[in-house]
């Protein structure tokens, strides 16, 4: 006889009914009466729990009304049809204990808010909210390598030790085996990196952008789907320490190109969504997010609005709204002003291109103006920004100014240089969010409970 998982069960429930087969999960809860014990058990394949009939004719019927929420059980039974709202149920030969569970097994019953279950990190996955989270998330990994594989990209690992800062942001996490108290010093005091164990100073990547750079370079087109660090030193819901990103990079290609296939893949991860997840888009559109399925079925078949930074300053400076941080051009685009555009004004996902150089990475193409670089953001409601990306710079002679304008090194990049030298071309590329697009699509509005584990300032646990 073999073990059937409840998503299985529940997919195909005439070809398991009079049947008896295994069943193993938690218990979720248990009532007892004099003559039967009520089991309901989950096993994480699916959002459906089993319920159980357990009759006092079982030898150890005592053991089984003594259980409680949480025991592991090895369930052999029949299914048969149900008389309540489950289409069937088990009738129990043997429930066997497994393991057992305290009193104060933290997921109790009762309701529990999504702070409380991020102190119990190591067992939330047994949760309603986060396993189905985590039953998306999962798909939507599916979905992203399918997406990029139908279309000919190739899977790319980019390092996640590396010399060089990307963002040229500073949010970096160093790496290093030196000794924190008495690290060797240079002539000028400072730790002489020299003597680490790479022999020069070393981060964790912020991004895989440049190496898939040198990769689409050779293969084309590629994608990278990897772990990302920054040391981001606020507490936004919307900022991990530790994310996934997703960074395509297309040679021949530009900035059009790119927003063409930004909007294709997100509307191929909602598709995705709705059509292998569905249980667990119900239950987000009724308990996290009310009118989520329609958002989502909406934005799968309409276009994505475009708009330059240029004009969507000017949306926010007619929009009359009072803002926090004051509307000008040049100044970089604040939270509250990308979620004006998008859940406001557009109401609807919408990609910025063309923002002020000053704002943007010293890669990033220019523009015939001088003043604008080929960048898009694009933003979407309920999350705000959810992809950076760009036209890379493919002129040598205007990236060397660049980057001397931006306080960067040329013999740190060399190599990078040596892409515009060895048959340079066109090429653009950006980068998804992962925990951003698992909160855009289940409509958790905390990062933190879009990964399973978050890594943010003060916090390492589990
Ligand atoms: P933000 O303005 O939201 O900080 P960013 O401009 O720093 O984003 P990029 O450097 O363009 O972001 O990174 C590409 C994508 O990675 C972003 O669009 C976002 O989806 C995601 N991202 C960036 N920083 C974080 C973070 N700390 N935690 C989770 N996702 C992030
Ligand atoms: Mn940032």
């Amino acid at each position: 006889m073999r073990r059937v998982l409840i998503k299985e069960l529940f997919s195909t429930p005439e070809k398991f009914f009079e049947k008896e087969i295994i069943v193993k999960g938690w218990v979720r809860s248990l009532r007892n009466s004099k003559s039967f014990s009520f089991i309901v058990v989950n096993d994480g394949s699916s959002f459906k729990d089993l319920q159980i009939i357990a009759g006092e004719g079982l030898s150890n019927y005592s053991e089984i009304t003594a259980m409680r929420t949480g025991f592991a059980v090895s369930l052999k039974g029949k299914i048969v049809p149900s008389q309540g709202k489950q289409p069937l149920e088990m009738q129990a030969v043997s429930v066997e204990i497994v393991g057992e569970a305290p009193e104060d097994y933290p997921l109790q019953k009762k309701a529990t808010s999504l702070e409380f279950l991020r102190e119990v990190a190591h067992v939330r996955g047994r949760s309603n909210t986060i396993s189905n989270v985590l039953r998306v998330r999962h798909h939507l990994a599916m979905a992203t390598h399918q997406f990029f594989h139908e279309r000919g990209f190739f899977y790319a690992h980019t390092p996640i030790i590396t010399a060089s800062d990307c963002e040229g942001a500073g949010e970096l996490f160093r790496v290093s085996t030196l000794p924190v108290n008495d690290a060797p010093k240079d002539d000028k005091g400072a730790p002489d990196f020299k003597k680490d164990y790479f022999g020069t100073e070393t981060f964790l990547a912020v991004s895989g952008q440049l190496e898939a750079e040198a990769l689409a370079l050779s293969l084309g087109a590629v994608y990278t789907f990897g772990p990302t660090f920054r040391s981001e030193n606020s507490h936004t819901s919307r900022h991990l320490a530790e994310f996934w990103m997703i960074e395509p990079e297309v040679a021949f290609a530009d900035l059009d190109d790119m927003a063409d296939l930004a909007a294709d893949y997100i509307k191929y991860l909602i598709n995705w969504a709705l059509e292998k997840c569905p249980d667990e888009i119900d239950f987000f559109n009724l308990r996290i997010q009310k009118g989520l399925k329609d958002t989502l079925e909406h934005v799968r078949s309409s276009s994505f609005q475009r708009v330059t930074y240029t004009e969507a300053i000017e949306i926010l400076k007619k929009s009359g709204k009072k803002f926090d941080f004051p509307v000008e051009w040049g100044a970089d685009l604040q939270t509250e002003h990308e979620r004006f555009l998008t859940e406001e004004h557009y109401k609807a996902p919408v990609i910025v291109t063309d923002y002020p150089k000053e704002i943007k990475s010293f890669y990033m193409k220019e523009n015939s103006d001088g003043k604008t670089v080929r960048a898009m953001d694009v933003l979407v409601p309920g999350v705000g920004e959810i992809i950076g990306g760009s036209q890379r710079e493919d002129d040598l002679e205007v990236l060397k100014r660049k980057m001397k304008e931006k306080g960067l090194k040329e013999e740190d990049y060399w190599w990078y240089l040596d892409l515009r030298r060895f048959g340079g071309c066109p090429h653009a590329g950006f980068g998804l969010g992962f925990e951003r697009a698992v909160m855009y699509i289940t409509g958790v509005q905390n990062i933190r409970d879009a990964i399973p584990f978050p890594r943010f300032p003060g916090n390492a646990n589990f």
